[in-house]
């Protein structure tokens, strides 16, 4: 008989959109909210899930934030709440300022200027 099981991390996005101003890049961006877990199935069929965290991704420069359980917890079930910058811990600094581009003259840059090192338009 097989007998086949397997552990895999899931991970489910949220229909849930909030625009903000992003502390990180300073842009406009919206905060997009998902879930991992850890899921056991047998013969392929999910059958326990467990290990729920909840992140926020913004979408300017993709920082991405744990989000308080407690928070993630009511989104998942649709309320619609606020989240606020209490709720949110950094993970890992979205990567926008790696790779600037100008958009006046297209100039890349991985530097941190603050204003087109060619045509001077701010970024
Ligand atoms: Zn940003
Ligand atoms: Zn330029």
């Amino acid at each position: 008989m097989f007998f086949i099981m397997g552990i895999t991390q899931g991970r489910k996005s949220f229909d849930y959109n909030q625009m903000m101003v992003c502390e990180h890049c300073g842009s406009y961006g919206r905060y997009q909210v998902y879930m991992t877990y850890m899921c056991l199935s047998l013969f392929f069929i999910p059958c326990l899930k467990w290990d729920r965290q909840y992140y926020v991704q913004s979408t300017c420069c993709n920082t991405v934030y744990s989000l308080a359980p407690e928070i993630g917890k009511r989104i998942a079930r649709g309320d619609n709440i606020e989240i606020r910058p209490e709720h949110l811990t950094r993970v890992q600094a979205g990567y926008k300022s790696r790779v600037k581009r100008c958009s006046n003259c297209g100039f890349e840059t991985q530097e941190e200027f603050e204003y087109c090192p060619k045509c001077g338009r701010r970024f």
